[in-house]
C-alpha cells in the first residue's frame, strides 16, 4: 500500500508532479533506478489516480491504431506486454478478452485495410483479418462486413494497476504527498525550485505529469504554449444486466483516420460490465466529469487558442453529431446498432461512469495524437499524454525516466 505524507521535504534529488497512472509509473521507475536518491511525487488532489486514470475504459490497447514508428506505436506494444506480465506478478485481474474492430460498409474497408497494416507493422501479437462468419463465432450479436480481431486486447482496473506502482514506490523508499499543488517551476544552473502550495522544495530534476493541466506548468517553465490542452468529455451508457449477453467481450467501430478518437465501442469490463462509449464533446472544464462543472480559466485558456477554432471549424459536423449524443440516448442507440443492430433503447441507461480528455490542440488546429515529450533545462514535460498511456504506463514511465537521467547526466543531482 502507498504511504500519503502531508508535507513535501524542503530539498529533494527529483520532483515528480502528478500521481496520475503516468506519474506514477515515473517515479517508481526513477525510485527504482536510483535506490539512493530522493524521489518525491507530489499531487493536488487528496489521493492519486483522481483524474484520466481513473475515468477510462479500463481497455489494455494492443497497439493496432498508431502510426508506425510513432512513440504510442512502441510504448503500447512494449507497455501492453510488460502490463500484463506485472498484473499476473501482483494478482491483479487483467484478462486477455480480445476485441473485434468491424466495418460495416464498403467505404470503411480501405480504413481496415490500413489499420491492419499498422497493426501488422506494429508487430501486434495474434492480428487476423476475418469475415462475418468468423465475427459471428466471437461476438454472436455484431454486424461486419470484415473485420480485424485482436485477441491480445484485454480489460484491466487501472486505479488498481496506479495503486500497486504507488505501493512499489512507497516500498522503494519514494515519497507521495497528497494535497500540494505545484505552482511555478524555476530553473537556474545550479538547481530547480518548486513552488508548491506547502512552500518550495529545490531538487535536481522535475518531471511533470500533469495530465490535463500539463501545458500550465509546462508554460509557467518557459515552454511553448503550442499546444494546448482543450476538454473533450466522454461519457458512457451501459447495457442493462438482462441484456449484457449482447457483447462477449468488445466491439469496436473502424474509427474515423482524422480524428485522435477510436470511436464509440462496447466493452465489458473487468466487473463484467457492458459500457458503450465514449462520447468526445467539448466541455468548460478540464475536470467536467459533470456537464456543469464549468471553469473560468478553463474555458478562457480553450476559447482564446485559435486552434480550438481551426477545430470547431474543421469538424463541426463530428461537433453536432456529439451535441447530439450527449442530448439524446436514441441517437447514442443508433450510431452503436450500427455494429450492434439488436441494441434497443431499452437494453440501455447512462452510466454513472464519465472522463475527460485532456486533448493537445495544436495552434493551427492539428488535433495532436502521438506522446510528447518536452524538455526545459532540468524538467521532463509530459504535454500530451492521451489513450493508450494507462495501458503504455510502464514503458512510457521508463522512457520518461531515460530523458530525466539524460538531463541529470549534464547537471549532477542535489542531495538533500
Ligand atoms: C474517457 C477516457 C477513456 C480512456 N480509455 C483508455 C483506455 O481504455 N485505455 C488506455 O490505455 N487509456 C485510456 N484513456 C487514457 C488514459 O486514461 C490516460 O492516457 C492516462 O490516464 C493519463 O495519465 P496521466 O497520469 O498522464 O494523467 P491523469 O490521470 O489525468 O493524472 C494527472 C495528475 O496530475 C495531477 N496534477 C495536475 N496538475 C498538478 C499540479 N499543478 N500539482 C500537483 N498535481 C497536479 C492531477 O491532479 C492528476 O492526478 C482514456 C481516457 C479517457 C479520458
Amino acid at each position: 500500500m502507498a504511504e500519503f505524507e502531508p508535507d513535501p521535504p524542503s530539498a529533494a534529488d527529483i520532483v515528480v508532479i502528478g500521481a496520475g497512472i503516468v506519474g506514477l509509473a515515473t517515479a517508481r521507475e526513477l525510485k527504482l533506478r536510483h535506490a539512493a536518491a530522493s524521489v518525491v511525487l507530489l499531487e493536488r488532489e487528496s489521493a492519486p489516480a483522481r483524474h484520466q486514470s481513473g475515468h477510462s475504459s479500463g481497455v489494455i490497447h494492443a497497439g493496432i491504431y498508431y502510426k508506425p514508428g510513432s512513440l504510442k506505436a512502441r510504448l503500447c506494444v512494449d507497455g501492453a506486454a510488460r502490463l500484463y506480465a506485472y498484473c499476473a506478478e501482483r494478482g491483479i485481474d487483467a484478462r486477455r478478452e480480445g476485441k473485434v474492430i468491424v466495418a460495416t460498409k464498403p467505404d470503411e474497408l480501405g480504413r481496415l485495410d490500413e489499420l491492419e497494416r499498422r497493426g501488422r507493422a506494429n508487430l501486434v501479437e495474434g492480428l487476423q483479418r476475418i469475415g462475418p462468419a468468423e465475427v459471428a463465432e466471437i461476438e454472436p450479436h455484431a454486424f461486419a462486413i470484415e473485420a480485424l480481431f485482436s485477441p491480445n486486447t484485454g480489460v484491466v482496473d487501472f486505479p488498481s494497476v496506479a495503486r500497486a506502482y504507488g505501493g512499489d514506490f512507497s516500498a522503494a523508499g519514494g515519497t507521495i504527498v497528497t494535497g500540494c499543488e505545484a505552482l511555478r517551476i524555476i530553473e537556474s544552473d545550479r538547481d530547480v525550485i518548486v513552488e508548491h502550495s506547502a512552500g518550495r522544495t529545490r531538487c535536481g530534476n522535475v518531471v511533470v505529469c500533469g495530465g490535463p493541466w500539463a501545458d500550465r506548468l509546462a508554460v509557467a517553465a518557459g515552454a511553448d504554449p503550442d499546444p494546448r490542452i482543450v476538454p473533450f468529455r466522454g461519457a458512457y451508457l451501459r447495457l442493462r444486466d438482462h441484456r449484457a449477453d449482447l457483447v462477449r467481450a468488445s466491439i469496436y467501430p473502424t474509427p474515423d483516420p482524422d480524428l485522435p478518437f477510436l470511436g464509440m465501442h462496447l466493452t465489458r469490463g473487468p466487473s463484467g460490465e457492458v459500457l458503450l462509449g465514449p462520447t468526445a464533446l467539448f466541455v468548460g472544464a478540464r475536470d467536467a466529469y459533470s456537464l456543469k462543472t464549468v471553469r473560468r480559466q478553463d474555458l478562457v485558456e480553450s476559447l482564446s487558442w485559435p486552434g480550438t477554432w481551426r477545430v470547431f471549424r474543421g469538424f463541426w459536423r463530428y461537433g453536432a453529431t456529439e451535441v447530439r449524443h450527449a442530448i439524446s440516448i436514441r441517437s447514442f442507440v443508433a450510431e452503436c446498432r450500427r455494429y450492434l443492430p439488436e441494441l434497443r433503447r431499452s437494453d440501455v441507461e447512462r452510466s454513472l461512469h464519465s472522463g475527460v480528455r485532456a486533448q493537445a490542440i495544436g495552434r493551427d488546429g492539428t488535433l495532436v495524437d502521438d506522446f510528447i515529450l518536452t524538455e526545459t533545462g532540468r524538467c521532463v514535460h509530459v504535454r500530451n499524454a492521451p489513450s493508450p498511456a494507462a495501458t503504455s504506463s510502464l514503458a512510457l514511465g521508463e522512457e520518461i525516466a531515460d530523458r530525466c537521467d539524460r538531463l541529470a547526466g549534464v547537471a549532477a543531482p542535489i542531495r538533500g
